[in-house]
């Protein structure tokens, strides 16, 4: 069964608004679930009109691969941690990538593109030979970005000397690649294409190696972008205008998601992309010897702490999310308002491993959205706050971004916790951040550790809290 033209264009027409609708939806928690629901709806009408569009044969097999890749999805879905989550981001990132390349070498093979003659020939050509270089960076990238944020490979920057400028002449090479795999006749500029397929995969992985587990959220936002315009050339190279719009929003909005992360950690996107030797603004040179005691309480005294207090900030991050330990924070925090006690989130936006990811966990508990604020909104709060509890974060509160030139963060603005007059830091031990940078604040005369699992921690202070 196969539907009209007309049919798939309107269909085509239909989830392109579905997804554009999908993207707005998402721009805040409250309308995020119905942003969902558009896209899900949207992809659903996307497969059914490629699927029974003219010329599609073999359904029985597509319709047995979309099955089997449905249920691996829904089963890696279901089982997934919310922390693994970047992850599985950064790898479906990089099957977008891979789908880009196979398409690549499907299309430039296929009989009915070799028929094609002139300036139409060419241009096919030029699809073929740039949706394979843009997809094999992301394919290779994202693996790269994954080994990361699962601590696989490790998130320190590693570079070279040089490191620019081999990629500088690596991208020349692929020009000049280019320019002799279009003016191969048939199929005889396989060679060159496999060649730059193979430069453009080392690429993408030099590209990700050189970046520091600080600057990380900017490569994922921007993988995600890669992803979207690997989607959109796979697009021009089957001649599906949806894949291109598709990826058009995808690539835009990942673009737009880089540069608010560039913007928020205080960094220029193109020092982070082509980093060499650890990229961000870090000044090289000694780092600032941390002074001072790491002094530590027990539950019983942070719990009074916070009987004493009258206005609380809590600083949430990654390691919130690792204990899982947003419900009872809630409880700790609807236990404090009930006590009179001004209580609020601050959120700094690269907190956790994926964008939104804090926003995300304490949605999930029903914290409401009114006590949830950024960092701008909070950071000038800080002097006049009581206690500030940071929760599981390490990079997000961490002054020598703001003092010590030599730090890999520096630049980043950051949560000035240290400003408040006592600083709780909640956390199992002395390591460092994402970033690998140790952390002053830990050592501030008015800092006092409180160690042990998040949310194990949190249910103590709750236990005498409510004593
Ligand atoms: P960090 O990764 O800097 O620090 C998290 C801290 O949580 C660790 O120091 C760890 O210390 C602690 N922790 C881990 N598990 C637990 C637990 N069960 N209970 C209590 N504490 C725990 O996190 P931040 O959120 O402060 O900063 C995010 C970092 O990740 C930044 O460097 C950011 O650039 C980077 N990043 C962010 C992305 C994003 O999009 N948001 C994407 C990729 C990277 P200990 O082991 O001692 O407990």
């Amino acid at each position: 069964m196969f539907i009209v033209k007309e049919i798939q264009t309107a269909a085509y027409l239909f989830a392109s608004i579905l997804f554009i609708l999908s993207l707005s939806g998402l721009s805040s928690q409250e309308s995020a679930k119905r942003g969902v629901l558009y896209g899900i709806v949207g992809m659903i009408v996307a497969i059914i009109a490629t699927v029974l569009g003219q010329g599609v044969e073999g359904h029985i097999y597509i319709i047995g691969a979309i099955a089997i890749a449905s249920i691996i999805g829904i089963l890696l879905a279901r089982k997934v941690e919310m922390t693994a989550m970047p992850q599985l981001v950064a790898i479906l990132h990089s099957f977008v990538g891979l789908a880009a390349v196979l398409v690549g070498f499907g299309s430039y093979l296929d009989p009915a593109t070799q028929a094609l003659t002139g300036a139409e020939h060419t241009i096919h050509l030029v699809e073929v030979f740039v949706g394979i270089f843009i997809g094999a960076i992301t394919f290779t990238g994202s693996i790269i970005a994954w080994g990361k944020l699962d601590g696989k490979v490790p998130s320190k920057p590693w570079s070279f000397k040089g490191l620019q400028m081999m990629n500088l002449i690596l991208l020349l090479v692929c020009v000049a690649l280019g320019v002799l795999f279009c003016n191969a006749h048939g199929t005889g500029g396989m060679l060159y294409l496999l060649i730059m397929t193979a430069i453009a995969s080392f690429i993408g992985v030099v590209l990700v190696m050189a970046i520091g587990g600080g600057d990380m959220p900017v490569v994922v936002s921007m993988l995600n972008s890669y992803s979207g315009w690997a989607a959109s050339a796979a697009g021009f190279m089957l001649g599906n205008d949806l894949l291109i719009v598709t990826g058009a929003l995808v690539g835009s909005s990942g673009a737009i998601l880089s540069m608010h992360m560039c913007h928020a950690m205080n960094r220029s996107f193109f020092s982070v992309i082509f980093a060499s030797g650890g990229g961000g603004s870090s000044q090289g040179g000694e780092k600032k010897a941390i002074e001072g005691e790491v002094t530590a309480l027990n539950h019983e005294e942070v719990a009074t702490l916070l009987k004493e207090a009258k206005s609380v900030v809590i600083v949430p991050g990654y390691g919130m999310a690792v204990a899982k330990a947003q419900y009872p924070i809630f409880d700790m925090v609807q236990t404090l308002r009930k006590a009179n006690k001004n209580v609020r989130f601050a959120i700094h936006p690269v907190a956790g491993r994926l964008p939104g990811h804090m926003n995300v966990l304490l949605a999930e508990a029903n914290v409401p959205y009114d006590i949830v604020l950024e960092m701008d909104e909070i950071n000038d709060d800080m002097p006049d706050t009581d206690v500030v509890m940071v929760i599981g974060a390490n990079d997000v509160v961490n002054p020598s971004a703001q003092d010590d030139p030599a730090s890999s963060i520096y630049g980043m603005p950051v949560i000035e916790a240290w400003k408040a007059e006592k600083v709780i830091i909640m956390k199992r031990s002395m390591s460092a951040g994402y970033s690998g940078e140790d952390n002053p604040l830990f050592y501030k005369p008015n800092s006092e550790m409180l160690y042990g699992d998040a949310k194990a921690s949190v249910e103590k202070l709750l236990g005498f809290l409510k004593a």
